[in-house]
């Protein structure tokens, strides 16, 4: 589904990504962690094409086309998905607008017809249900005064409303106490756990794969794969740190 090869990738001229070379198939969840300025983020926003982050080399081929070559929304109709650690606040537009825009994009990119207001509010409140997020939270301008719980429950109902083939989520633990925690990893087993889709769950701290079960654990350090294996892996960063496995 995504082959990364030898991606390099840079912040206002600073090198960041090094030669990052990384496969995921369909029906895999990999796991990405690593210490505080590894790249994390960055290998997250590079692939979704965010403005600034200017590759300088290497590939990613994603199902078969130049992920590389594509415009951000051509990425998102292409079936990508970003979630982020920090959660944009949008006031003035409701959670519908925004999510039932969102959605109808992605099908006017695929060619598809956009949905109705009452078909994608079945949509919206079977996925609101799912996650444990009240009705009226819809109505409410996005992330506005929302909690840390109730921004990534909205991303998750987000996440199930798009739909999408590959998933990455930066850093979607962060903050998140272990009833959210639960929540959000079943959100995630619900909606991606699947033969056609692939995550790449990127994070700092091994708790949230008690919920999520990778298939693979990845270290990134300094711009690079340095270390993969099973998810035993992120039991043994947990007890040891990354200095060694850095180094
Ligand atoms: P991680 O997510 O693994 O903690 P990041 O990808 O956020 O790491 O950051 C990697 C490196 O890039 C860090 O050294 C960070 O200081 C640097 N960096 C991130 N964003 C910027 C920016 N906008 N301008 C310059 N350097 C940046
Ligand atoms: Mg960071
Ligand atoms: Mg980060």
């Amino acid at each position: 589904m995504l082959k990364i090869e030898n991606l390099h990738a840079e912040i206002d001229g600073k090198p960041i990504l090094k030669g990052l070379t990384l496969s995921l198939n369909a029906g895999e969840i990999h796991a990405i962690m690593g210490p505080n300025g590894a790249g994390k983020s960055t290998l997250a926003y590079t692939l979704g094409g965010r403005p600034g982050y200017e590759v300088t080399g290497g590939t990613v081929d994603f199902n078969g086309a130049d992920l590389l070559d594509m415009a951000p929304h051509e990425r998102a109709a292409a079936g990508l998905f970003l979630g982020f650690q920090y959660p944009v606040e949008i006031p003035g537009v409701s959670n519908v607008q925004f999510l039932r825009e969102a959605l109808n994009a992605q099908r006017r990119g695929r060619g598809e017809p956009a949905l109705s207001g009452a078909e994608f509010l079945r949509v919206a409140r079977t996925q609101a249900d799912a996650l444990g997020l009240a009705q009226d939270m819809l109505k409410r301008a996005v992330n506005v005064g929302f909690s840390g719980g109730e921004k990534k429950r909205a991303e998750m109902v987000q996440m199930g409303i798009i739909d999408p083939r590959l998933a990455i989520l930066d850093e979607t633990d962060s903050g998140l106490d272990i009833d959210a925690l639960r929540v959000v990893g079943d959100g995630i087993n619900r909606i991606m756990r699947k033969p056609d889709k692939a995550v790449l769950l990127i994070t700092h701290y091994q708790r949230l794969l008690d919920y999520v079960k990778p298939d693979f654990v990845h270290v990134l350090s300094a711009g690079r794969i340095v270390r993969s294996g099973g998810p035993e892996l992120a039991l043994e960063l947990e007890r040891e740190g990354y200095r060694d496995i850095a180094a």
